[in-house]
């Protein structure tokens, strides 16, 4: 790939609901969801790969940052290949990844990040804790099922993956409330992403969002 992908980052802390925003993102004409927690679920887990990735998923820890982002390319290539992402035309919706500061410097001589959105949920970690062992539940998930599992996820999240949300610039950097229904999350999300419009204009509620670095806001953060 010649040309810098654009791309719409989703950050958030497991079990925050990025996952269900990304996927309603991606059906929208022209954009197209990437989850890196999905790349590494579909690698026969009998590989290697598969062996490496299960080894660091179930202590609930990152995967080795090469290994991530050579992987990830390799699926996005394929994407490309086979016309699911269209680089000239669509913007790549990517939730997982980067996770770390080394996975930004990594995959930053391919993207330009138009927006990066993030949904807090940091106001209630218990919610996330119960959220999260629920999903173990339903989707089998070996690293959603154990609490001590999930809450050092819930720590690797705040201590490598918010620094990097805090190194975009702020003029294209959202936060969005996750403690709504998935449905006000979506409607904040698509305005965190139109940004320069302004929140009443797209028929959003201010009060509900929490708004910064959208520049007719004033980059003003609100609860
Ligand atoms: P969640 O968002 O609930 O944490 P994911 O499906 O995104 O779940 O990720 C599940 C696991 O996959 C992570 O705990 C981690 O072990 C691995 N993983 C996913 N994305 C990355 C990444 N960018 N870098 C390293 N490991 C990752």
């Amino acid at each position: 790939m010649a040309k810098k992908i654009k791309v719409i980052l989703l950050f958030g802390a497991p079990g925050c609901g990025k996952g269900t925003q990304g996927r309603m993102l991606g059906m929208l004409p022209g954009y197209v969801h990437l989850a890196c927690g999905d790349v590494f679920r579909g690698i026969d887990q009998r590989s290697e790969l598969g062996r490496i990735f299960s080894e660091y998923s179930t202590k609930g820890l990152l995967v080795p940052d090469e290994f991530t982002v050579r992987l990830w390319r390799e699926h996005l290539n394929d994407m490309v290949a086979t016309g699911r992402f269209k680089p000239d035309r669509d913007v790549l919706v990517l939730d997982g990844i980067p996770r770390n500061m080394q996975q930004a410097k990594l995959l930053k001589p391919f993207m330009q990040v138009i927006r990066a959105v993030e949904i807090r949920t940091d106001r209630d970690p218990e919610q996330l804790v119960a959220r999260l062992r629920s999903r173990a539940l339903k989707e089998g998930r070996a690293d959603d099922a154990q609490e001590g599992i999930i809450r050092r996820r819930l720590e690797v999240y705040e201590k490598e993956t918010t620094p990097v949300v805090g190194s975009y610039p702020k003029g294209i950097r959202a936060e969005v409330n996750g403690l709504q229904s998935p449905m006000e999350v979506a409607r904040d999300i698509v305005c965190g992403i139109l940004g320069c419009m302004l929140p009443s204009e797209a028929g959003c509620r201010r009060t509900d969002a929490i708004w910064r670095g959208c520049p007719r806001s004033g980059g003003k953060k609100k609860a």
